[in-house]
């Protein structure tokens, strides 16, 4: 049957149309890449809404990037027709979290104004909370922040860390733990962890809210279900309970999260929790030629299994993948931008969004930026420095977070002197430790006469009349205009002059100037879309708050014609014409530190994705040296280039070791890298 004739959609097959027909009791779809999951689930979608008439309203699906979210609900609102799309939910996790908390926040004790601190809000949280060690060491700070988000995604909350410390800094860790819970509540912040884990405490401890969600969702579907953690897998139980009916996909050999607390067991576990559990696997792949597929079977071989799968395809067998060695960093950029012009060219209606470059680290994405620059090239390079991390989309933002959460401390003290208004480091100081003493918030403390004791003169006057502006707006903004009300602010701060003021050239000022617009048009969107919120406002601000954080730099899509340039972890789930994946060295792909630690199946994995991504052909590239840690260095082609299938290799160059030449080369650019090092 072809559910959607007038569409000519590709035929579903046989065991795919199980998948999609498969609507009553919980029902895992495990099966490799490229096989058709993201598809069946988007289908399904539609199928449940058409055939099975489930309102869309009762649909929940949870994707894993905000990009893949956007795409899926396109993609069912093309089908299924937007009128009949009305009020599904496709959303990532986080999203999802977000949302719940914004319903209940009554019955979670919460204020509606919630701020979401991002990664830095945490850290300067953390470091603030009188753990003197880690104030100066950095590395301890992050450990820090990973033993917290790590308890938080396994559900363990402040008060029993201490029983899960292994050590005793991860003693000490929980005690910082439980500073740090309080805090959180005393500035009415939640953190990215916290999406998941508040809804799901509540789900589980309030048999009242959960009867109302499950009767609200009658279907839920997952996507990249094998990334899930803890606490999200819970979140799943609860939303289903235990009649629930729901489709999961995943892949096993596509798990590279575990760093985030995902656990791929999640798997079994499945099968362990639903008895009734129906599993199909899918085994055709329709979107790589066949040496490609090959490849990445041949790969992921090498790592031990705990469910068999076999995935073949019907594609053209296609040319061999090259391999190809080149001199150093700036010749591994050159040589692909230039394959990339030239390829282009010989295709018939090619396009530059048929290409892309993937690699391990973010890092590695500036010289291949730089030459495309320079040859002229549109690109993209998703997830790397974003809008929000602007200096002066993060000042206005931190405006808006004091205008809806005036305890917002942070924020607090990224704008009580931006732009300058005389508020010194030391008035701001004597102001935190009156706070302290009190437990108030910085804002609450500028309304207290005790303040009086500790600060005067212009301190205090300069203080309080920053008070006032955010006071004055804040109430403004909630009685209606917000839009015309923060416009006003922003004029009132004198902050267009500011960027002049900041900036190296008028033109700079005026860039960032528009990006202000930008984010400011972007809010007056929000507070449309949640016109029926008893906050508009607030919830716009949160929105975009979680949107910085999911996806830094992920703006509106439109239909692009730009090399796609990503980290392999961002380019799961997609498809790409011709993949670039660059720098397949030791300590670049395996990474360092997992070769340190003895963790090469997860990057073999991540090294699985990479390959899987592309439809016609795949090159890799490597370099013999490159500056790494302010030295040049020779580099070790990766391990996973000999554990592919040599045959259907086409290295440009015979392996060997440096020549004695090359020695000799290696060092003197040591010796002119160290030079230009101490040269000013
Ligand atoms: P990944 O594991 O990488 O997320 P996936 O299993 O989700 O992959 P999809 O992205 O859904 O796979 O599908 C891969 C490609 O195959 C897509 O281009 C999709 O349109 C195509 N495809 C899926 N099913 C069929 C089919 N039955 N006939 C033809 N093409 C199909
Ligand atoms: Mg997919």
């Amino acid at each position: 049957i072809n559910l959607f004739p007038a569409l000519s959609l590709p035929q579903l097959n046989e065991k795919q149309r199980e998948a999609l027909l498969a609507t009553q009791g919980p029902l895992l779809v495990l099966a490799g890449a490229g096989s058709g999951k993201t598809s069946v689930i988007t289908r399904k979608i539609v199928y449940l809404i058409k055939e099975k008439q489930i309102p869309a309203r009762n649909i929940v699906a949870v994707t894993f990037t905000n990009k893949a979210a956007r795409e899926m609900k396109q993609r069912v609102s093309k089908l299924a027709g937007s009128n009949a799309t009305q009020g599904l939910t496709v959303s990532t996790f986080h999203n999802f979290g977000l949302n719940f908390i914004r319903r209940e926040y009554k019955k979670l004790g919460m204020k509606s104004n919630f701020t979401i601190f991002d990664d830095q809000d945490t850290l300067a949280l953390l470091k603030d909370l009188g753990f003197k060690e880690a104030e100066s060491d950095k590395q301890l700070l992050f450990r820090l922040q990973q033993q917290i988000s790590a308890w938080k995604n396994d559900l363990i909350l402040p008060e029993q860390a201490i029983n899960y410390a292994k050590d005793q800094e991860q003693l000490i860790f929980s005690k910082v733990y439980e500073k740090y819970a309080r805090s959180m509540k005393a500035y009415n912040a939640v953190d990215f962890d916290d999406l998941i884990l508040i809804p799901t405490l509540l789900l589980r401890d309030d048999p009242e809210v959960r009867e109302k969600w499950q009767n609200k969702i009658r279907y839920l579907l997952v996507d990249e279900y094998q990334d899930t953690n803890t606490s999200q897998y819970e979140l799943i139980k609860h939303l289903v309970g235990q009649f629930g009916s729901f489709t999961v996909v995943g892949d096993d050999d596509q798990s590279i999260y575990s760093w985030r607390g995902a656990r791929p067991e999640n798997l079994d576990q499945l099968a362990k929790d639903y008895p009734n559990l129906q599993v199909i696997k899918l085994e055709q792949n329709y979107r790589s030629y066949g040496r490609i597929l090959k490849a990445a079977n041949v790969l992921i071989d090498n790592n031990p299994h705990v469910f068999e799968k076999k995935l073949w395809s019907d594609k053209p067998y296609g040319d061999p993948l090259k391999v190809v060695t080149c001199p150093n960093e700036d010749a591994e950029a050159e040589k692909v931008v230039t394959e990339i012009i030239s390829r282009k060219v010989r295709t018939k209606n090619g396009r530059y969004s048929d290409f892309a470059i993937l690699y391990r680290g973010n890092h590695q994405a500036k010289i291949f930026e730089r030459t495309l620059i320079a040859n002229n090239v549109p690109y993209k390079i998703s997830g790397s420095t974003s809008f929000f991390s602007r200096a002066e989309i993060k000042d206005i933002m931190a405006y808006l977070r004091l205008l809806t959460n005036p305890d917002d401390d942070n924020a607090f003290l990224r704008i009580a002197n931006t732009p300058r208004r005389g508020i010194g480091p030391t008035t701001l100081e004597q102001l935190g430790s009156y706070a302290n003493m009190r437990h108030i918030s910085l804002f609450a403390a500028t309304q207290e006469i005790g303040l009086e004791q500790h600060l005067q003169g212009k301190g205090l006057e300069n203080i309080r009349r920053f008070a006032d502006l955010i006071s004055r707006a804040s109430d403004n903004a909630e009685r209606g205009d917000s839009v015309g009300v923060i416009h006003d602010l922003v004029a009132r701060i004198g902050y267009h002059s500011w960027l002049h003021e900041t900036s190296s050239t008028p033109k700079a000022a005026e860039y960032r100037w528009n990006n202000i617009q930008e984010l400011l048009g972007w809010v007056e969107k929000g507070i449309d879309d949640n016109e029926h919120d008893p906050n508009p406002f607030a919830a716009a601000v949160a929105n975009l708050m979680l949107r910085d954080m999911l996806d830094r730099n992920e703006k509106e899509e439109e239909e692009s014609n730009e090399v796609q340039l990503m980290t392999l972890h961002a380019a799961k789930g997609l498809e790409f014409n011709h993949v670039y994946l660059v720098g397949m060295e030791e300590e670049f792909l395996p990474h360092k530190s997992s070769i340190e630690n003895d963790d090469i199946e997860e990057e073999r994995r991540l090294a699985y994705v990479g390959i899987t991504r592309a439809q016609q052909t795949l090159t890799f590239t490597l370099c013999k040296k490159r500056s790494k840690y302010g030295e040049v260095m020779a580099c070790e082609p990766s391990r996973f280039l000999e554990e592919l299938p040599q045959d259907d290799l086409d290295w440009d160059a015979k392996r060997k070791p440096l020549s004695e030449e090359e020695q000799e080369q290696l060092a003197s650019d040591n010796i002119s890298m160290l030079k230009s090092l101490f040269a000013d």
